[in-house]
């Protein structure tokens, strides 16, 4: 094809109108992480993008936010933002009034680890990108299923492809989202297409761990997560463990919608018919 051929497939006639896509990456393990450098490198000439992540490392904080100290914001040498808060902080300083402008997409990672099943829940990676979903916009949670970093480089080669196959056109208009995606530490060729995926659940956490301090005080250590529990067909881990790239859409409602009217009969305190 002659250089500057313009063809069907190329021919966009609203191109002119289209804006360079606005992307917030942050994570949980910090902003020196291998995952959020990979993940920066994979996504920075897609669009305008902007780093501010935690100082250190943040994982299983959720969506907490400092309310009792100040946040201060510094300047990496490569440009990256980083603040002495949690991932949410990040996030949330970012989207009311660091940035100083709306982005078209948060995407936090590539986690140190799987964000799987109840993991979800405690995740710092899934918290910094709820705090964008929970103002609006487009998030997604990137983590490798397996700590290390091994084939890192393939994950940020997936990630890019998924943002990049999202494009604007889920970006703009309509309701936000938020997904959570896991992919398997394994070689680019080897990472099987990605699969659409219910949380499945994890047995519990295993003991705490009791140490004694070197000034004889007992000390405790949240002991591992569990192992999978429910990893049946259609959950995120029957998909990765198959190969898989794993994919959950989240919402963050927390009703148990199923048992509001159990609830109302069994307390008594509400008559039946005010549940909606
Ligand atoms: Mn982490």
């Amino acid at each position: 094809m002659g250089a500057g051929l313009v063809t069907a497939a190329t021919y966009n006639p609203m191109s002119f109108l289209v804006t360079p896509m606005k992307i917030l990456i942050s994570n949980d393990d910090g902003y020196q992480a291998p995952g959020i450098l990979a993940l920066y490198e994979a996504l920075k000439d897609l669009g305008e993008v902007e780093v501010v992540a935690p100082e250190h490392n943040n994982s299983a904080k959720s969506n907490a936010l400092t309310l009792h100290s100040p946040l201060y914001v510094h300047r990496a040498a490569n440009g990256f933002r980083y603040v002495n808060g949690t991932p949410a902080d990040c996030v949330h300083i970012a989207l009311t009034g660091l940035l100083g402008y709306r982005p078209d997409l948060v995407v936090s990672g590539i986690n140190n680890g799987a964000n799987m099943g109840d993991d979800t829940i405690y995740s710092g990676t899934v918290g910094a990108a709820m705090e964008g979903y929970l103002f609006g916009v487009p998030a997604i949670a990137f983590s490798q299923t397996d700590k290390g970093w091994q084939h890192l480089d393939a994950a940020a080669a997936k990630a890019r492809e998924l943002v990049q196959r999202l494009g604007a056109n889920a970006l703009h208009g309509g309701a936000p989202w938020l997904l959570n995606v896991n992919i398997p530490n394994l070689p680019l060729g080897q990472i099987k297409p990605m699969k659409v995926c219910r949380l499945g659940r994890r047995h519990l956490a295993e003991p705490v761990i009791t140490q004694t301090s070197p000034r004889g005080e007992t000390m405790y250590w949240i002991g591992a997560a569990g192992a999978a529990k429910d990893d049946a067909e259609g959950t995120d881990f029957h998909a990765t463990f198959q190969g898989h790239m794993a994919m959950t859409p989240l919402q963050v409602d927390l009703t148990d919608h199923d048992r509001l009217q159990h609830w109302a009969q069994t307390t008594g305190a509400l008559d039946a018919s005010t549940v909606a």
